[in-house]
């Protein structure tokens, strides 16, 4: 394309030209005129007449020639008018010359291409909703066209303009990236070019969009011409970042996921070993189950909610805080030390606590909370994981409502309690576990009142495992059922053994773990199995304790319990006194009878406080109507204290160890069986 400088280049030499013939041929020729006339003075001499007339053709030369420059002229400025874009322009005909007619014949047809290009550029710019450009190396400028207002907000068909027009509405953000990926492509010798980036709108509103270009270059490869388009792709941007916050993010509380916590973790993994120590806190919210199960899911949506919350808050910039799924949290903290994570932990604790209104009710968020640091204690992200898991372990294990540091020990204790598990299952399968019985006598009589069931695993060399070695296994929902149920099939049978021989005690009781107690059918199960079996259910005890009962399943529990007792089951309220027992909360439950524990009962003879918790325990049963048992009587001193005190059944060494099904039906059937009772000691 002709630019304005060639244009003044063609024009200027036929000017002077002109100039020349217009000034200097007649000049020259009044000169030559005056001259001869005056050293002649003569009129109408030959010569003059030559004169003048090389002044006259002289003169027309000269018109003749500014009339050629004159259209040179301007078909330049056409042409400059042309290069700037206004491609509408038609040159006149000429009849003059040959050449200046194929000058402008040749130059429509340029302008009627440029035309229908720029048609069919609006057309396609039209049909995509595109921006195209095109940028032109020697003036440093882009010519814009297309659907300029729709994207740009530019109120214009087409416009030119230098290419910081462009460099300065790209975000801030993508620009640096942009400019150094198109000067790498302008320096290079690839032709296309592509980048996704932010655009300010008129609006002052960023769009995304695609902008890609095909570069042409000269011989020497030096960029000449650049054109592209711009695509907004901003509703696609859109639907991508919403598919990236799905994939990324808990849609609940917002918190980025366990997917992202990963990744993360692999990156704190990294910095630490360049030397900036972090930390990771496993959070799980204490009985969230709870929560869900008895105030429904919107309440427990809405705990969760409040946790993130407290949990963002209380950790400000020192961390991140994801949502790693059900009620656990993860926090990853960067260059931080084990007495900080400590004390973190501890500020996070307390700042969960405060009530906070679930539901319709005033609930008081805990947690407990397992703490690994990096890299001290994992030299990989699924070490530090497992080792925090661990932790958390070890703190649920104790008790909840805590912040557990990892210990190396934690470890060798989950692998024993992970063998011990596998072992149960297989010695239940075995048949290796049965209960031995323990009657319950009259403290007055020495008749045997009922018998409590205590569960024994039989070793193959015979020697026998009491509960304390395998009471883990309760915790276990799979385990706890298979030694229910282990236990059932027993009972059933013993009692009928005992029942066929006539000595069956009165009742028999058994003692149910929490797990078990949980579980939604736990109360229709027993019943089934009781009339499955035959035993009337009120020759029937389930032993509770105290907290399964007030504690943090009380709801769902005590739901059971009374289903239980509705049907005739006598209920015993287990371990009494060591727990935190409210009186009036227990009188909410339909309790028969109470059993004091044997810690009171092994100092009562000694100690007073003891005495006055048994007195008052005796007082309470009186009152509220309740038998009450004492457990673990070993002395003749403590039956009698016992009796004295206005205790009427007792349990213990004293009277009998519990024994296999077998020794209890000799035990039951011998009339001489010795029983100690204060009348036969006194007789
Ligand atoms: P518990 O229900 O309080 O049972 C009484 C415990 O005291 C039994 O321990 C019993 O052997 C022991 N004991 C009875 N008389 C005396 C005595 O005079 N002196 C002393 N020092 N101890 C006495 P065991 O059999 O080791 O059971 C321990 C605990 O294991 C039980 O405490 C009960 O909570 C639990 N347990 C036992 N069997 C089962 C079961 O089948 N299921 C569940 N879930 N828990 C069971
Ligand atoms: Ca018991
Ligand atoms: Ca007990």
């Amino acid at each position: 394309m002709l630019s304005r400088r060639r244009a003044k280049q063609i024009e200027l030499p036929l000017r002077r030209l002109a100039i020349l013939f217009a000034v200097g041929v007649p000049a020259l020729a009044s000169v030559f005129a005056a001259l001869y006339l005056t050293s002649a003075a003569q009129a109408a001499d030959p010569l003059a007449i030559v004169i003048f007339a090389t002044a006259a053709v002289g003169i027309a030369a000269a018109l003749f020639i500014r009339g050629i420059a004159q259209q040179l002229t301007d078909t330049a400025e056409l042409l400059r008018r042309f290069a700037r874009g206004e491609s509408y322009l038609r040159l006149e005909d000429t009849q003059r010359f040959r050449e200046l007619r194929l000058t402008a014949a040749a130059f429509n047809d340029i302008a009627d291409r440029v035309e229908d290009r720029e048609s069919q550029f609006a057309l396609v710019s039209e049909a995509t909703g595109d921006v195209i450009w095109e940028w032109r190396a020697k003036t440093d400028t882009v010519v814009w066209t297309g659907e300029l207002y729709k994207l740009f907000g530019v109120a214009r068909d087409r416009f030119e303009a230098d290419s910081t027009w462009w460099h300065e509405r790209v975000h801030p953000q993508d620009r640096e990236r942009v400019e150094e990926r198109l000067s790498a492509t302008m320096e290079g010798t690839h032709r296309r070019w592509s980048e996704e980036y932010r655009f300010r709108h008129e609006d002052g509103s960023y769009r995304w969009f695609w902008d890609r270009g095909i570069l042409m270059r000269d011989l020497k490869d030096k960029p000449v011409r650049f054109i592209g388009c711009m695509t907004d792709i901003s509703a696609q941007r859109q639907a991508e970042e919403r598919i990236w916050q799905l994939a990324n993010h808990d849609e609940l509380t917002g918190l980025p996921n366990r997917k992202v916590f990963h990744s993360e973790l692999n990156a704190l993994t990294e910095a630490a070993r360049a030397d900036a120590p972090g930390a990771v806190l496993l959070i799980d919210i204490d009985h969230f189950k709870d929560v869900n199960d008895s105030l429904g899911h919107a309440a427990g949506d809405t705990l969760l909610r409040t946790v993130s919350a407290r949990l963002k808050d209380s950790i400000g910039d020192r961390g991140t805080v994801f949502r790693l799924g059900g009620d656990e949290f993860g926090i990853l903290v960067t260059r931080f030390d084990r007495r900080q994570a400590s004390e973190l932990a501890r500020s996070m604790l307390g700042a969960l606590r405060d009530p906070a209104v679930v539901g319709d009710r005033m609930v008081t968020p805990r947690a407990t909370i397992g703490i690994v640091l990096v890299p001290d204690h994992g030299a990989n992200a699924d070490e530090l994981l497992q080792n925090a898991d661990l932790a958390l372990y070890e703190g649920k294990r104790r008790g909840r409502h805590q912040a557990v540091l990892f210990d190396p020990h934690f470890r060798a204790a989950l692998d024993q309690r992970i063998a011990l598990m596998a072992e149960v299952r297989q010695a239940v399968l075995e048949g290796r576990f049965r209960p031995h019985y323990q009657p319950i006598v009259s403290l007055r009589t020495g008749a045997v009142q009922g018998v409590e069931a205590l569960m024994r695993w039989e070793l193959a060399d015979g020697t026998l495992r009491t509960p304390a070695s395998f009471l883990s296994a309760y915790d276990d929902p799979e385990l706890a059922l298979l030694l229910s149920g282990r236990l059932f099939e027993c009972i059933v049978k013993d009692f009928h053994s005992w029942d066929a021989a006539g000595v069956a005690p009165s009742y028999l009781a058994i003692n149910i773990s929490t797990t078990f107690a949980r579980f939604p059918n736990a109360a229709e199960r027993i019943l089934t199995c009781l009339a499955e079996a035959g035993i009337p259910p009120s020759r029937f005890c389930i032993e509770l304790t105290e907290t399964m009962l007030l504690g943090e399943h009380s709801e769902r529990i005590g739901e059971k319990v009374r289903t239980l007792h509705a049907a005739g089951v006598r209920i015993a309220l287990d371990d009494f006194g060591t727990g935190y027992a409210s009186l009036t909360h227990l009188q909410k439950f339909p309790v028969d009878a109470i059993k004091i524990d044997q810690s009171f009962v092994r100092s009562i003879v000694s100690d007073t406080d003891s005495q006055a918790i048994t007195a008052a325990v005796l007082e309470l049963g009186r009152r509220l109507g309740k038998e009450v048992i004492a457990e673990g009587v070993e002395t003749p001193e403590q039956a009698e204290l016992l009796r004295a005190a206005g205790c009427r059944q007792a349990q213990g060494f004293l009277y009998a160890r519990p024994m296999p099904p077998e020794a209890l039906l000799e035990f039951l059937s011998d009339p001489h069986r010795v029983i100690y009772t204060p009348k036969s000691k006194a007789g």
